[in-house]
């Protein structure tokens, strides 16, 4: 027997061009899904024969990749969670778009581990946190990273703002500390809660602050929160505002809570994961006023700047108190004047991920190949959207508006006792894949909850989705009556 080649050992093509051909074949696939996307379900669900396709085991020896691509496109890309879809409206939820990803696998294909080091990838994650800084009026030397979500990026705010308020907090941790406080509104996104969980200080010392008919944080009560907290010898550190909470897409005053955090030396953060990206928007962008002065910013370009999943983001006004929260210093990672190991601030000095992937390169074309301008078109134009679906349901008889729309989420439920079948007609919606609007509970009852971020989905898709609506209340309401 001969010695195998090094030929046979790596895990490149055997056969260049041939892969060249596959390769070619899977861009076709993916290009002829996103351009026929109209035509198809919204959502379906999986066969059970299909779903058992993944329940086998380990394979021992390979396939053939055009094998392998055939399943994909059997058992896999039919059967996606639907948010490219122009009638998608469920959650809130990013469309991904042809050139994001394209972008990935470019991104891929370089492999750069973006945790640190002298290479360009570093650059260019470097040139969004500039445009960011820029787009929310924040100092040059402003400091930010990608991160999955802003489920993270909320929490790695939270961290930071903890280690600003109680400088021995890494090494000594919280039990003799004084006992931290921190405030959101009634309506902030679970995630709030959760990191404070996660970061131990617990989900007992986040107050949240009652909302007006707006649904945004009353400032006057967070006043007296406070004031509250400290008299008792309790040390408030942190507000989180919303700009676009998940369930309405309401906008916190932001400037109130600004002015109230500079006056009482609190770290303000914003929880801007669908809304801070409407700065972009002429429209929508004086409704964000002072977002500005914000100590930091969590958002998501996976939203609604439609860069393929996941590309979450943290700015931080202060790069130093960014830097004092997680920086390491590990004497593998140590710095050199010269080489691949130049360079000061590394990302793994801001935040809790060392190897990390180039979420930057689909960020970056995103914003160069179509423009702020045109994101921010297509963001003024689903709120456009949005309050084109509010007016027809005011103006109807069997649906009534059951929230202000401030951005591009529209609540709403059937009128008189229809009202109760709100779950029932989106599980049918969902079922026939005609729409995918989500639901959620307003004032402790269920509404139909669309929320319009599609760069795709058009004012003829708004009347398809209220007839699909009716349909399946139709659908409901007999079905109910055979059953009933
Ligand atoms: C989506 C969302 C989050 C969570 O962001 P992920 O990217 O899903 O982790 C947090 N807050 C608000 C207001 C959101 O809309």
């Amino acid at each position: 027997m001969s010695e195998p080649s090094p030929r046979d050992e790596s895990l490149d093509p055997e056969a260049w061009e041939a892969f060249r051909a596959s390769a070619h074949g899977a861009l076709d696939t993916m290009i002829d899904h996103l351009a026929g996307l109209r035509g198809k379900p919204v959502w379906q669900a999986p066969p059970e024969e299909t779903r058992a396709h993944f329940r086998k085991a380990l394979p021992r020896s390979g396939e053939d990749f055009d094998a392998v691509l055939d399943t994909f496109r059997a058992d896999i890309l039919p059967y996606g969670s639907g948010n490219t879809h122009p009638l998608f409206m469920g959650w809130v939820q990013g469309a991904g778009t042809p050139v994001g990803m394209v972008a990935d696998m470019l991104a891929a294909g370089i492999n750069a581990n973006c945790g640190g080091r002298d290479h360009i990838a570093l650059d260019v994650e470097r040139q969004i946190v500039l445009w960011m800084a820029e787009l929310f009026g924040f100092p040059r030397d402003a400091s930010g990273l990608f991160l999955t979500g802003s489920s993270q990026a909320n929490f790695c705010a939270l961290i930071v703002a903890r280690r600003a308020a109680l400088e021995g907090i890494r090494r000594d941790g919280l039990v003799r500390a004084p006992q931290l406080v921190a405030y959101t509104s009634s309506e902030a996104h679970s995630c709030i809660v959760q990191a404070m969980e996660l970061s131990g200080i617990g989900s007992a010392h986040l107050r949240l602050v009652p909302v007006d008919g707006a649904r945004a944080m009353r400032v006057g009560a967070l006043d007296a929160m406070i004031e509250q907290d400290r008299a008792a010898g309790l040390l408030p550190f942190l507000v989180v505002g919303t700009a676009g909470t998940v369930n309405t897409g309401a906008i916190d005053d932001l400037t109130g809570i600004a002015d109230l955090c500079a006056a009482k030396k609190l770290w303000f953060h914003v929880d801007g994961a669908l809304g801070a990206l409407a700065a972009l928007s002429p429209d929508v962008a004086p409704g964000l006023r002072g977002l500005e002065r914000a100590d930091s910013i969590a958002f998501d370009f996976h939203k609604w700047t439609h860069v393929p999943y996941d590309a979450g983001f943290l700015l931080v006004r202060d790069p130093k108190a960014h830097k004092a929260a997680f920086a390491n210093p590990a004497a593998y990672l140590q710095r050199e004047p010269e080489g691949l190991a130049a360079g000061e601030t590394w990302p793994v000095d801001l935040g809790p991920d060392l190897s990390r992937s180039f979420r930057a390169l689909k960020t970056w074309f995103t914003f160069k190949v179509h423009g702020a301008e045109k994101l921010g078109g297509a963001i003024s134009r689903t709120c456009g959207l949005a309050r084109n679906l509010a007016a027809q349901i005011v103006a109807s008889q069997d649906f009534v508006l059951a929230a202000p729309v401030r951005l591009n989420i529209v609540c709403f439920r059937p009128a008189g006792r229809n009202a109760d079948l709100v779950r029932d007609i989106v599980m049918d919606l969902h079922t026939t894949g005609s729409a995918a609007p989500s639901v959620t509970q307003l004032d402790g009852a269920p509404v139909i909850r669309a929320a319009i971020l599609n760069h795709r989905t058009t004012s003829a898709d708004i009347d398809t989705f209220l007839e699909a609506v009716r349909a399946s209340m139709a659908r409901v309401e007999v079905r109910n009556r055979v059953e009933g």
